[in-house]
C-alpha cells in the first residue's frame, strides 16, 4: 500500500457534524459505464437548475480570489469547473459548500438561497461535498469511517431514543444505516477493505472512501474538488466509471479539476475559470475552440 497523498489547497475537517436524512439509497446497478463522454441526448436533463451561483466574490487580504462568478448547473449533469492553478476554483467550491462566506453574491440550491449557511446545513439540503479523511479517522477502519459518516436525524436525536415508541425507530434506522453502508461499500468495490485501517489505503482507495462517505448523506448533488489528485490511472478509471454510473442514476455532479483533458472527455458542460472569473462556459467543443481558454492555459501554469 502506498502512502496516503497529501492535498494542500484546502482545509477540511470532519467535525462539522453534518447530518442528513438516511433514507434508503437508490438501487445501484453493477454494470460499469464507459469513461468516454456520454452523448448529451442520452441524458435526461431536466430544465431545472439545482445550483445557481450569482455574482460570487471573495477577497483574502489584497487578493481577489473570486471576482464576480455566475453560473448554473443543470440537474443530472456532469459539469466540470476547470482553470489554471490559482484561478479561484477551490475558493468557488468553498463558497458554494459553506466553508467560506462570500463578500458578495448568492448561492441558490433547489431554488433556495443557501448563501452563508453552515456546511452541514447545506449538506442537509442535499448538496454534498467530499471531505479528506482526517487524521483521527486514519486510525479507524473503513467500516468505522462509514458508520461515523453523517447519518439520519432520528438516531442522533437523544430525546427520541428515550421516548417510548421511538426506540424501535432508532433500531430500525441503525439497521438501515448498516445495510446502506455495505451497499455503498459494495458499489465502490471497497467492501473487501472494510476492516482495513483508513490510514493504510492508497490515494485512490481513499478517494473512493471519501465519495462513499459523501453518498451516505443521501445527496442530490455532489461537488468534488480534484477527485483524481494522487490517484493511479486504473483507480482513476474506476472512479470515473462510478461517477458516470451515479450520474446515470440521476445524481448531479460539479467536478473541480485542473486537468483539462479529463474534464473535456467526461463532462458535457465545462466552465473555465481564470483569475477569479468565468472565462468560458459551454460544451467541451466550444471550450476547446476558445482562444481565451487556449491563451489562459498556455500563458499560465497548468
Ligand atoms: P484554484 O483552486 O483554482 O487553484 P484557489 O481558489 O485555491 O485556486 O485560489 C485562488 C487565489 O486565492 C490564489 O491566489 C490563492 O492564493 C488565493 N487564496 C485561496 N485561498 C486563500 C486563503 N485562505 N487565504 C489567502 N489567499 C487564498
Ligand atoms: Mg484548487
Amino acid at each position: 500500500m502506498s502512502e496516503p497523498t497529501e492535498e494542500s489547497d484546502e482545509v477540511t475537517g470532519e467535525s462539522d457534524g453534518s447530518t442528513a436524512d438516511a433514507d434508503e439509497v437508490s438501487e445501484r446497478g453493477t454494470e460499469t459505464s464507459q469513461d468516454a463522454a456520454i452523448p448529451i441526448e442520452d441524458v435526461d436533463l431536466d430544465s431545472s437548475t439545482p445550483l445557481e451561483v450569482d455574482g460570487l466574490r471573495k477577497t483574502f487580504g489584497g487578493i481577489t480570489a473570486v471576482d464576480g462568478v455566475s453560473f448554473e448547473v443543470e440537474r443530472g449533469s456532469l459539469t466540470g469547473l476547470i482553470g489554471p492553478n490559482g484561478a479561484g476554483k477551490s475558493t468557488t467550491f468553498n463558497l458554494i459548500t459553506g466553508m467560506h462566506e462570500p463578500d458578495d453574491g448568492t448561492v441558490r440550491f433547489d431554488g433556495e438561497d443557501v448563501t452563508g449557511l453552515a456546511p452541514h446545513e447545506i449538506a442537509n439540503r442535499g448538496l454534498a461535498r467530499t471531505f479528506q479523511i482526517a487524521r483521527e479517522l486514519e486510525e479507524m477502519t473503513v467500516l468505522e469511517n462509514m458508520m461515523l459518516a453523517p447519518k439520519g436525524q432520528i438516531g442522533e436525536s437523544l430525546w427520541r431514543s428515550v421516548t417510548p415508541g421511538f426506540r424501535d425507530d432508532v433500531q430500525r434506522q441503525e439497521t438501515e444505516q448498516l445495510e446502506r453502508v455495505w451497499e455503498v461499500l459494495d458499489f465502490f468495490e471497497i467492501d473487501h477493505l472494510a476492516e482495513e485501517y483508513a490510514g493504510n489505503l492508497s490515494g485512490g482507495q481513499r478517494k473512493l472512501l471519501e465519495m462513499a462517505r459523501a453518498l451516505l448523506t443521501d445527496p442530490e448533488m455532489l461537488l468534488l474538488d480534484e477527485p483524481f489528485a494522487g490517484v493511479n490511472p486504473s483507480l482513476e478509471k474506476r472512479l470515473l466509471e462510478h461517477i458516470h454510473e451515479l450520474r446515470e442514476e440521476g445524481y448531479t455532479f460539479l467536478i473541480v479539476e485542473h486537468d483539462m483533458d479529463l474534464i473535456m472527455n467526461n463532462c458535457e458542460r465545462v466552465i473555465v475559470m481564470h483569475q477569479g472569473r468565468v472565462l468560458k462556459d459551454g460544451t467541451p467543443a466550444e471550450v476547446k475552440e476558445s482562444e481565451d481558454v487556449i491563451e489562459a492555459y498556455l500563458g499560465g501554469e497548468v
